[in-house]
C-alpha cells in the first residue's frame, strides 16, 4: 500500500462539479481581480471566524507582511517569534525592515511565553504567535501579556483554519490574524491565496491600502503599498471549499483520534492541546527517539512521512544566531516526525500507518 502525507486529488475529485461551476461563473462574469467572489468569500471568511473583517490577498507570508505595514512596523523593531515554525513568519519580519527575536517553545512546539520574558527587550514592538500544526498557541495569556508590555500582537493561523480557544476561533484574539490558502492548508486555494483578518475598522483599512497599491480608489495612492490581490477565480474556489471545511475538519480530528488511542502504547509522544483548545491537525507530529531510523521504515513500507522542521529557524543559514538558546526548539527538530493525515484518508490507510508504526518498535 502507498499513503501519501496528502492526497489534494481526492479532496478536488469529490467536489470536482462545484468547483467547476464557481469556476466558469468567474469566467463569465470577468470578474479577475477583486470583485464580486473576493467581497463574497470575505464575508463569508469573516463570519465562520466571527471576526468583523477579512481582507484577502496574494497568499499567507504577504498577509504577514501586510499585517506589519498595518501595524507600523519600523526598521529595527524586534518581533518576537517562534524558534520553530515555517520560515515565513521570520521571513516577514525581516523583509519589513524588523529584526525576529526568536522564541523558544514549549512541548507541544508552541510559543513559549516564559521565553518570550527573557527574551524581549526596549527595542520589542510585537510577537507573532503561531498556531502550528493546527494547535491553538496560548493565546488569551500571550494578548495579555503583550497588552501589558504594549506591544502587538498578530497571530499567524496559516496552519490552523477553525482552531477554537476557549471556544473562540484563532485569528480573532489578537490584532490582525493571518492565514495561508496554499493548495495543502486545511483551506486550500487552486494557487496561492491568503488573508488578513481584524476587528479593527482602521487596521483593516490599512490592510487594504496596503495589499493594492495603497490606493482604495483608482489613482488615490494614499500610501506606498503593493501587488497582493485575492484573484477571483480562487476566492470563488475557497467559498466552494468553505462550505466542506467543518466536515473535513472532524475527519482531521477523527483521524486524530484513532492515531492518539493507538499510539499511546508505544514509545511517541503525541501532539497534547491543551483541554481548553480544539486543534485542527493540519499536521499530525509525533517525537520519538529515532526519528530518522522510523522515517526509513515507513518510507520503505510506502508510506510518505515528514520533518517539521528539520532545524528551528535561528539555527538556519538564513537566520544565523548561534547564541540564542533555544533548548526545546533544537529537541523537538531532532525527534518530530509527521506521519500522513487528510480528511479522505481511508480506515485501512490509517490502520496500514498504525500497524507499520508499531512494527518499527516490536520487531
Ligand atoms: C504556509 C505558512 C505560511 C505562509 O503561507 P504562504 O501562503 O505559503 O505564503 C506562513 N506561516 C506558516 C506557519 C505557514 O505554515
Amino acid at each position: 500500500m502507498q499513503v501519501k502525507l496528502n492526497d489534494l486529488s481526492r479532496q478536488h475529485n469529490a467536489i470536482r462539479n462545484e468547483m467547476d461551476a464557481a469556476i466558469a461563473e468567474v469566467i463569465n462574469k470577468n470578474a479577475y481581480i477583486g470583485g464580486e467572489f473576493v467581497a463574497r468569500f470575505e464575508t463569508n471568511f469573516a463570519q465562520y471566524l466571527g471576526i468583523a473583517h477579512c481582507i484577502g490577498c496574494a497568499n499567507g507570508t504577504d498577509a504577514l507582511e501586510i499585517a506589519l505595514d498595518a501595524l507600523d512596523l519600523q526598521a529595527g523593531d524586534e518581533v518576537l517569534v517562534p524558534a520553530t515554525t515555517w520560515i515565513s513568519t521570520a521571513g516577514a519580519v525581516r523583509n519589513q525592515g524588523g529584526v525576529p527575536v526568536f522564541v523558544d517553545v514549549n512541548e507541544n512546539f508552541l510559543f513559549d511565553l516564559k521565553d518570550a520574558e527573557k527574551k524581549c527587550s526596549s527595542r520589542t514592538r510585537g510577537i507573532i504567535a503561531v498556531h502550528l500544526f493546527g494547535q491553538a498557541a496560548d493565546i488569551k495569556n500571550i494578548v495579555s501579556w503583550a497588552k501589558s508590555k504594549n506591544y502587538f500582537v498578530i497571530e499567524d493561523c496559516a496552519q490552523a483554519h477553525g482552531a477554537t480557544f476557549e471556544n473562540q476561533k484563532v485569528g480573532t484574539f489578537g490584532d490582525i490574524g493571518t492565514f495561508s490558502f496554499y493548495p495543502g492548508k486545511n483551506l486550500g486555494a487552486l494557487g496561492d491565496a491568503g488573508c488578513m483578518v481584524t476587528n479593527s475598522s482602521e487596521l483593516a483599512e490599512k490592510c487594504k491600502l496596503y495589499r493594492n497599491h495603497g490606493q482604495l480608489k483608482k489613482h488615490e495612492h494614499l500610501t506606498y503599498g503593493r501587488n497582493s490581490r485575492l484573484d477571483g477565480l480562487q476566492a470563488a474556489v475557497l467559498d466552494v471549499k468553505l462550505k466542506h471545511l467543518p466536515e473535513w475538519t472532524t475527519k482531521r480530528q477523527k483521524i486524530a483520534q484513532n492515531y492518539n488511542q493507538f499510539l499511546s502504547t508505544l514509545p511517541v509522544s503525541i501532539l497534547k492541546p491543551a483541554s481548553n483548545t480544539q486543534a485542527v491537525y493540519h499536521l499530525y507530529v509525533i517525537q520519538t527517539k529515532d526519528r530518522d531510523g522510523l522515517k526509513v521504515h515507513l518510507d520503505a513500507k510506502g508510506i510518505q512521512t515528514a520533518v517539521h522542521y528539520p532545524l528551528p529557524l535561528p539555527r538556519t543559514q538564513t537566520f544565523w544566531y548561534p547564541n540564542c538558546e533555544i533548548v526545546q526548539a533544537e529537541y523537538l527538530a531532532k525527534h518530530c516526525l509527521s506521519l500522513p493525515i487528510f480528511p479522505e484518508m481511508t480506515e485501512d490507510e490509517q490502520r496500514y500507518v498504525m500497524q507499520s508504526v508499531e512494527q518499527f518498535f516490536v520487531k
